[in-house]
């Protein structure tokens, strides 16, 4: 029999390895190989959405969570799975958006005018002050603040993104979920009428009356709707 010398002596050593997961490359790896990328809304638990501990209890640790507006696909989003998934062992890739969405609730358009009307110059931003490379063409400010017509069809076009992106490992798990907040219940995106009925899914529902500047290029929106 194991004495409690023993098990603490383990417990220690466990903890050691864990506080420097991230110097053993792959091999260390959270709990679940995962990533998981979800809209920043306080009303997305993303723990209670699917049944892990992100970041708890000390000695824990799930997934790795990269958290922005919408839950959608990103230059940074993009950077950050990359190196989860290239070089700390994470095989799993986990999309969450959710009904009731702030970037369902507002035209694109109308929020860069509001910027303008605060004097920001859209046309000539530097995004990231610590890269000046990184920059958008003229009149892709709009696209890039990345509003929504509709949530399911977001959730669908991110999981495509990330199963086709050469910086993706292919092999990589990937699957994409909503968030209905008004029943607290996880469902798979849908197109389906019905199974959308009980909740507010659509930049229309939320009276906004044009459709975002298309942040997806024909043949992209195409190959996302092959999947619906
Ligand atoms: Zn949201």
């Amino acid at each position: 029999m194991a004495t409690l010398k023993d098990e603490i002596e383990n417990r220690v050593k466990e903890y050691d390895y864990w506080a420097r997961r991230r110097r053993y490359g792959a091999d260390g790896h959270n709990n679940r190989r995962l990533w998981v990328l979800a809209c920043m809304d306080e009303r997305l638990p993303i723990d209670e959405a699917l049944g892990i501990h992100v970041d708890s209890p000390a000695g824990g640790g799930d997934a790795h969570c990269f958290r922005n507006a919408g839950g959608i696909v990103t230059d940074d989003a993009i950077r950050s799975a990359m190196l989860t998934c290239n070089f700390f062992g994470t095989n799993e890739i986990v999309i969450v958006q959710h009904t009731q969405c702030g970037m369902l609730s507002a035209n694109a358009k109308d929020l860069e005018a509001a910027l303008k009307g605060r004097g920001v110059d859209t046309d000539n931003l530097t995004l990231d002050p610590s890269l000046p490379e990184l920059k958008l063409d003229k009149g892709a400010f709009a696209k890039w603040i990345g509003m929504m017509d509709d949530v399911d069809q977001a959730c669908m076009r991110t999981i495509e993104a990330f199963k086709n992106h050469p910086l993706i490992p292919k092999g990589i798990t990937v699957s994409g979920w909503i968030w209905e907040v008004e029943t607290r219940r996880l469902r798979a995106p849908t197109m389906d009428a019905e199974k959308r009925a009980r909740t507010d899914v659509t930049s229309t529902q939320f009276g906004v009356k044009a459709k975002q500047p298309a942040r997806w290029s024909a043949a992209r929106a195409e190959t996302a709707h092959a999947h619906v």
